[in-house]
């Protein structure tokens, strides 16, 4: 027989294997699984497993495990593909158009959920991992169908090159085991563990089954003794009990040795039996015959039925002293509580084929299960009832990487910039701009499970103030709130420097005071005058406007001469010469870079080119009036000394807002062509506001806000206005002049 043939035959009667086991689906299911087969086995036509069996047996293989879990139809089809998206060029559409769109999201999730890598060995990496698993699935078949895939992956684990073993069993130790058992998927669970611990640690598994074959053999006619006692008690008080031996997986033998420093003798000379009984009350009276046959072990009983675990487990468990004083654990619980433990989420299908009249959830004890049951009665849809279980297993968060796979949990509607604060503050104060899965996305953009986040930053940008209005996590607003504070301090600081250190020079001081240890003395006793806790106060202080400059600084001359240092007479000429005679200190140079410290008029809006005055408000920092401002004036008269020498440095790095009003006869589309003026002069209006002018009827004025360069470009604007037609008048405008 041709090598060809020989494959297909094998396949086949695999397939027949897992059709054996479709007794509970109906016929045309049935039909539709066999078309999802015919369909995979094309598309893995050629591919061979590790083994030499053809690819199919593992799809195969990986559906007989969901119908062992009596999955509906959907599940199985999508279990037959789950390979075929990735492997075998089939397109999501095509499978959309040939069995329907459930199936196709199914395999598409399964396909999304191979995307991810687990490659890190931290432990809390793990979990978030596992809660990133469950979280991106949609349907909980997903899950379970996913898990099926590991198991039969960990089955024939033996067939793969060996040096690929500690990362596919790690993975399955650290990922998948626990999903197993968080779902209450406890058979599945314990193999996985197993089949990890084997190809984890071969050589210690191989001693460690020995060894309990061993001890297990021993102890043999000792627990046939024990079962027949049991037996007999039951059927003396009338109670059909199935008892079955409970072994302990080497895994959980490994464990135990591991963690309690236990000896072999001490782990595995305890003996478990399971006993199953018809209904609830039957767990507690089986409970109390145990008890008076053998003695019980004080602190051991725990009644898992009224408190279940919480992945749906319920059982009652004691242990007791049985002869030659070996201990004895015994577990009690119903046919259903035993398929929930076994099974856990897939006992919903399971219980469902096998007893198709009763209602489940009544039979189904566990609450957890139960209110899992009752929404699915409700609602019918699949992804509601994952949904729901989600809520109640996971924490309301979203699971997103860095670009070098870790993971982060944020809540949900967390933003980039939440992000960007949850790796560092650094980074966050520094965001720029952000790629989500390589594209380049708005910071207030929100993350979604798996996105692959990566952030750009840059050492010149800050934190926006706008960006409070949508970041999610506390953090990243209080270090935002934090920066900004403290750049508005920064900024007060260096101005109070600036204008202590002119305000010397004026008094003819050259040389600020300042990194050599002679100074100290001198910073300390002006300290104490201005009462400051220390010299960023000080200085903070005079930036904002809290301490007059002049006052501080003659203070300082004072102290300078007494320590013998004399004001240097040419700096003094030369500063009072270029003052004009003035009593201001020297010039503060504005270029528009300035944040908080310093407040450009409402009244004046002075722009470059304006000449200007700088008054240092009590607290308020700096305020940039123009020279001729009324209400600078004013101030001038009562308060003169506050007023430094500010000017414009030679290009400022902004535009300024400034006013302007234009009169217009009114009429269709007159605002559109000033706007277009305006627009032409590349002027951006930030503000527009329209009054009726009191002296013409005809006539309107319309006041603007416009961001302008400097008095040149405003002469420009004004000009642009004037020619256009319709436009009267252009004046700049401001309130108080
Ligand atoms: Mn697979």
């Amino acid at each position: 027989m041709p090598a060809g043939a020989a494959a297909s035959n094998a396949a086949a009667a695999s397939f027949a294997g897992l059709t054996a086991k479709l007794d509970y689906l109906s016929v045309q299911d049935v039909e539709q699984v066999r078309l999802a087969y015919r369909f995979a086995d094309e598309a893995h036509l050629g591919q061979l497993r590790n083994n030499g069996e053809p690819y199919i047996t593992h799809p195969i293989a990986v559906a007989a495990q969901c119908a062992e879990w009596k999955l509906d139809a959907q599940a199985l089809m999508a279990a037959l593909l789950h390979d075929a998206l990735e492997d075998c060029g089939v397109t999501k559409i095509e499978l959309i158009e040939r069995f329907g769109s459930p199936v196709a999201e199914l395999v598409d999730g399964l396909t999304k959920l191979d995307k991810l890598q687990f490659n890190t060995r931290e432990e809390n990496q793990a979990e978030s991992f596992r809660k990133m698993l469950l979280a991106m699935a949609r349907d909980v078949r997903v899950i379970l169908i996913k898990l099926a895939d590991r198991s039969h992956n960990m089955r024939t684990l033996s067939d793969v090159p060996r040096s690929k073993w500690n990362r596919i069993a790690s993975e399955t130790l650290e990922i998948y085991a626990p999903i197993a058992y968080r779902l209450g998927l406890n058979q599945t669970y314990r193999e996985l563990q197993d089949l990890s611990f084997q190809h984890l640690k071969p050589w210690r598994y191989v001693i460690l089954k020995k060894a309990v074959a061993k001890a297990r053999s021993r102890r043999r006619d000792l627990i046939q003794k024990v079962r027949k006692e049991v037996e007999a008690v039951f059927t003396g008080a009338g109670i059909p009990v199935r008892i079955a031996g409970r072994e302990k997986t080497l895994f959980s033998i490994y464990q135990k040795m591991q963690n309690k420093h236990l000896s072999f003798a001490q782990v595995t000379d305890i003996y478990g039996f399971r006993v199953l009984v018809p209904t609830v009350i039957d767990c507690y009276t089986a409970l109390g015959l145990l008890h008076q046959l053998y003695k019980p072990v004080p602190g051991k009983f725990k009644d898992h039925i009224a408190i279940a675990k919480v992945n749906g487990y319920q059982s009652l468990h004691t242990t007791l002293v049985g002869p030659s004083g070996i201990n004895i654990e015994f577990q009690m619980r119903t046919e259903a509580m035993h398929v929930v433990a076994e099974s856990g989420v897939a006992a919903h299908w399971l219980y469902k084929v096998n007893n198709p009249d009763e209602a489940a959830s009544d039979r189904l004890g566990t609450k957890w299960l139960q209110s899992l049951l009752d929404i699915q009665d409700e609602t019918r849809d699949a992804a509601e009832f994952w949904d729901h279980v989600k809520v109640d297993l996971f924490p309301d968060a979203v699971y997103v990487f860095t670009p070098k796979s870790q993971i982060l949990a944020l809540p949900r509607g967390a933003t980039v910039v939440d992000f960007a604060y949850a790796i560092h503050s650094n980074v966050g104060d520094r965001t720029m701009a952000a790629r989500i899965n390589g594209e380049q996305v708005p910071l207030r953009t929100e993350l979604k499970n798996g996105d692959v986040v990566e952030v750009i930053t840059a050492p010149v940008s800050t934190p926006n103030p706008a960006w409070l209005s949508f970041v999610r996590t506390g953090r990243a607003r209080s270090k935002i709130r934090h920066h900004l504070k403290t750049m508005a301090q920064t900024e007060s600081e260096s101005l109070g420097e600036r204008l202590l250190h002119q305000a010397l020079r004026a008094e003819g001081i050259e040389s600020f005071p300042d990194g050599e240890p002679q100074y100290e003395p001198l910073w300390e006793k002006l300290l104490r005058f201005t009462g400051n806790k220390n010299r960023h106060e000080l200085l903070t202080d005079i930036g904002l406007g809290k301490r007059i400059a002049n006052i501080v600084a003659k203070r300082m001359v004072n102290l300078l001469m007494e320590s013998g240092e004399r004001p240097d007479a040419v700096v003094l000429t030369r500063e009072r010469f270029s003052a004009h005679e003035s009593p201001s200190v020297g010039l503060i140079t504005l270029d528009g870079s300035e944040n908080a410290s310093v407040q450009y008029a409402q009244c004046c809006r002075p722009i470059p080119g304006d000449p200007i005055v700088g008054y240092l408000g009590r607290g308020e920092g700096l305020a940039v009036h123009v020279k001729d401002c009324q209400v600078a004036k004013r101030l001038q008269f009562k308060d003169s000394e506050r007023f430094i020498g500010v000017e414009w440095a030679d290009e400022p790095v902004r535009t300024f807002e400034t006013g302007i009003v234009a009169t217009v006869t009114n009429g269709k589309g007159v605002l559109a062509k000033v706007a277009a003026a305006l627009a032409n002069a590349e002027a951006d209006i930030t503000h527009i506001d329209m009054a009726q002018d009191a002296t013409q009827d005809e006539a309107s004025d319309l006041r603007f806000l416009v961001a302008v360069r400097d008095t040149t470009h405003l002469e420009t604007i004004l000009r642009n206005l004037r020619r256009t037609q319709s436009v009267l008048r252009a004046e700049r405008s401001n309130s108080s002049s």
